[in-house]
Order: C-alpha cells, then sequence, then structure tokens
C-alpha cells in the first residue's frame, strides 16, 4: 500500500502540469489575437467616428497609426503617436480632440469670401505647432520647432515659419506674398474676383492676372492615383499643402475634360498641367486637350509636364521628365523643375486601323498616337494588362506587382502565340504611301 500511495504521490502533479502547460500556450496563442482583436475594434471605431466627421468637414482630415515626426495635438498641446492629420492645412489633432479642432480651426480657404469687390493680396493664415524640421524663422533666422512642445507658426499659403516670441503683431497681419511658388498657386483672391466677373459676364482674366506674379503660369495637377505603386495618394496630399488645393485633381475621381475646365478660368495661355501617371494617363490627358479645341477653348490650351507614377513612362523620358518616379526628389524640386521647364512641340499622329478580313464590314479604327503605336505581342500583353486593372484595381498597388502581372503576360504571349504570323497579316501605309508590305510587327 505503501508503495502504492508513493508512486500516486508521484504522479499526481502530472495532469496539473498538462493543464498549465495547455492554459499557457492557450493564453500565449490567444492574447496576441485578442490584442488585435480589440486593436482592429478600435480602429473600425475610430474610423467610423472620422466618417462622420468627415463628411461635414471643410478640412481633408486624414487618419493615421503614427506620425512619421515627433507632433503635438494643436487643441490639448500633448504629445500624440496617432490621431489625424489635414493634408490641406496640416493640422495635427488626436481622436479625443478632432470634433473641436474641426470647429475652432479653419482649412485653406480655396476662395476668398465676401461681399463684392475686387481683392489683390491676402493676410497669412497661421497655424501653431508641428513646423517642419529644419525651417528657419523669418524675424531671426534660427531654427524652428526645435522644443518639444507645441510652439511656433507656419503660414498655411506661403510656408514661412516664425518663432512664437518673435511673432509681433505686424507679422500676423501681413500680407502674404505665397512664398516660393507664388508663379505656381492660384490665390483665392483671384478665384473670389472671377466669379464676382463671371456674376457680371464679364470674361477677360487678363486685367486680373496683375494681382499675381509678373510670369504667372497657374499649375493644375492631375494624378492618376491607380498608376504605378501608391505614391499618387500621398503626392496629392503633399501638393495641396503647397498649393491651392482646388489645383489638385484626382482622375479616378474627376475626368480630365472636367478637370482643364479650370483653364477657362484662368487668363488666355498661362496654365500648365502636371500629370501625375504612365503614359496611358498623358494620353488621355493630351485627348481631352484635343477635345477643348473642338469646343472653341483653344486660347485656354495649357502646356503640360509629366511626373511619371507609370509602369510604362517612354513619353515621361522621352521628354526629360525620367523613366520614373519613386520620391527621389522632393514634391519641391519638382515644382521647380515645372517653373523651369522650357515648352516644345509634340506631334500627334492619327492612326487608322482598317481590317481587311470580312470584306471590309468591320468600321474602321481611329486611334491617336503621341510617340509610338504598337501592334502584336506587347499591345496584347499592354491590353490584357490594361483590361486586368479595369477589372480589379486593387490588386496593382505597387509597380513591382504590375511588373509581375506583364511578365505573367508576356510569358503567356511565348506559349499560346496568338500573334503568330502577324507580320504576314499586317500592311503599314504613311501619307498614301506603303511603307511596310509584311510589317515586322513590334
Ligand atoms: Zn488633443
Ligand atoms: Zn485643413
Ligand atoms: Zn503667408
Ligand atoms: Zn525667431
Amino acid at each position: 500500500m505503501e508503495g502504492v500511495e508513493r508512486n500516486s504521490s508521484i504522479f499526481s502533479p502530472r495532469p496539473f502540469q498538462e493543464w498549465s502547460l495547455a492554459f499557457w500556450t492557450l493564453c500565449s496563442v490567444m492574447v496576441p489575437v485578442l490584442i488585435t482583436l480589440w486593436c482592429s475594434f478600435r480602429r473600425s471605431r475610430r474610423q467610423e467616428l472620422m466618417q462622420d466627421i468627415l463628411r461635414k468637414s471643410k478640412h481633408n482630415w486624414q487618419d493615421t497609426d503614427l506620425f512619421s515626426q515627433p507632433t503635438y495635438c494643436c487643441i490639448c498641446s500633448l504629445h500624440i503617436l496617432q490621431g489625424a492629420f489635414c493634408n490641406c492645412c496640416g493640422l495635427c489633432v488626436d481622436e479625443e480632440c478632432l470634433k473641436k479642432a474641426d470647429r475652432r480651426f479653419l482649412c485653406k480657404e480655396i476662395i476668398m469670401r465676401g461681399e463684392s469687390g475686387f481683392r489683390t493680396s491676402m493676410v497669412h493664415q497661421w497655424i501653431r505647432g508641428n513646423v517642419p524640421l529644419c525651417s528657419y524663422c523669418v524675424v531671426c533666422k534660427q531654427q524652428c520647432g526645435t522644443q518639444p512642445k507645441l510652439c511656433d507658426y507656419r503660414c498655411v499659403w506661403c510656408q514661412q515659419t516664425v518663432h512664437d516670441e518673435c511673432m509681433q503683431s505686424s507679422l500676423k497681419n501681413g500680407t502674404c506674398e505665397l512664398g516660393e511658388f507664388r508663379s505656381l498657386i492660384i490665390p483665392p483672391y483671384y478665384l473670389f474676383n472671377v466669379s464676382q466677373m463671371r456674376k457680371d459676364k464679364r470674361v477677360d482674366y487678363g486685367k486680373l492676372a496683375a494681382s499675381c506674379e509678373k510670369n504667372w503660369t497657374p499649375l493644375i495637377i492631375l494624378a492618376n492615383t491607380r498608376s504605378g505603386n501608391n505614391m499618387g495618394e500621398t503626392l496629392l496630399g503633399q501638393f495641396k499643402m503647397l498649393l491651392n488645393p482646388i489645383q489638385i485633381f484626382e482622375l479616378t475621381k474627376t475626368t480630365p475634360a472636367k478637370a482643364l475646365q479650370l483653364c477657362t478660368w484662368l487668363p488666355c495661355n498661362s496654365a500648365r498641367v502636371l500629370v501625375c501617371g504612365g503614359d496611358g494617363t498623358v494620353g488621355w490627358v493630351l485627348d481631352a486637350i484635343d477635345d477643348m479645341k473642338i469646343k472653341g477653348q483653344e486660347r485656354y490650351i495649357p502646356q503640360v509636364a509629366i511626373l511619371p507614377l507609370g509602369t510604362g513612362n517612354d513619353l515621361s523620358n522621352t521628354l526629360g521628365w525620367g523613366a520614373g518616379y519613386a520620391g527621389e526628389i522632393p514634391v519641391e524640386q519638382i515644382l521647380r523643375n515645372v517653373m523651369d521647364a522650357d515648352g516644345i512641340k509634340l506631334d500627334r499622329w492619327k492612326v487608322q486601323v482598317t481590317n481587311k478580313g470580312y470584306y471590309n464590314l468591320r468600321k474602321l479604327k481611329v486611334f491617336t498616337m503621341n510617340n509610338y503605336f504598337s501592334t502584336g505581342p506587347d499591345a496584347l500583353m499592354a491590353l490584357n494588362f490594361h483590361t486586368h486593372r479595369e477589372k480589379s484595381p486593387s490588386l496593382f498597388s505597387s509597380r513591382i506587382i504590375n511588373k509581375a502581372v506583364y511578365f505573367f503576360y508576356g510569358t503567356k504571349d511565348c506559349l499560346v502565340q496568338e500573334c503568330k504570323d502577324l507580320n504576314k497579316k499586317i500592311e503599314s501605309w504613311m501619307e498614301r504611301e506603303l511603307i511596310c508590305p509584311a510589317w515586322k510587327a513590334s
């Protein structure tokens, strides 16, 4: 009996040990799962709250889980890690103070409000705290924003920064000259004056330009956020901070034709357009510009610059804007490049494609060509890619994935050989002259 008792006393802790092991294993699995669930629950609550405020807000609030630099709430002045920022005026705020900040602070005023009469200037619009790193005070020329608290001011239009103690009343209410990019910015008072003139049915905006910069070339930015990688979204925010937000258009929400109508609010031949996207996007915008001619808006036609965000950027490369942009240079430098660029003329060709088969029953197809027109495997590959992207745009969020999809369609065509013997089937004519009876396709 003694032996049996001893044995049982030796073996009795084992079930307990097993239970404890199972318990801790369960804990180590469940705790991260619960934390993740709790975080996603909090995030969805936060987004719900944000959505509600977003709908009514004049700010362009963006939700963030982690600010990229030390940030202080503009209401309670506390150091914050997560919250929201407005990508037009740059206000930063935590979740709790969002509603208050939304009510208390004005965003960048796109068009100046007022009763009547023409305006030719505006005052600075200062916001306090979170000034960019490496910015210098306009009064004492010392570095700003160095103290770990909500301090110093930045004007949302001219980007000038000033210390709390250097801000004199004269500076506070002084005229804002719109800073380095004044020749690209459409000032809110200009739009106010144009709307006044439109009410009086006058459309000579040339006189209004006198109130702006001497060589004023207002810039309109058209960005395709689906092009290339996900840079488009971030760039749009950065451009909105530096220019008037009305100048920036997202092509997934507004068509180029609609966006280009802003040119008709500007003096003749003054506007420039920066297209952020690939060759396809540039072609789309150039087609919309052609339509302006048909509408009789020839004198408002803008000059076009390119920021190559797409997978195929040959046109951009040919014109000297680079083969692809992945954030190598800051947006300020992009705007400087646009300011310094010279205009050149670009040949645009009309290509007609006739199908000889089927007793010429098929309709003549007309395309516009910018710098190349391709048939055969690479055209098929680009078409397949385009169709696939139109169907599921969320898949094509990075340039590497896009290139992989291109590779997939390229390989597929090598095996399937849909374009086999195409060179024997195609004839190419230019200005009624047969160039190549058996064209080497692509
Ligand atoms: Zn706060
Ligand atoms: Zn704002
Ligand atoms: Zn200013
Ligand atoms: Zn100072």
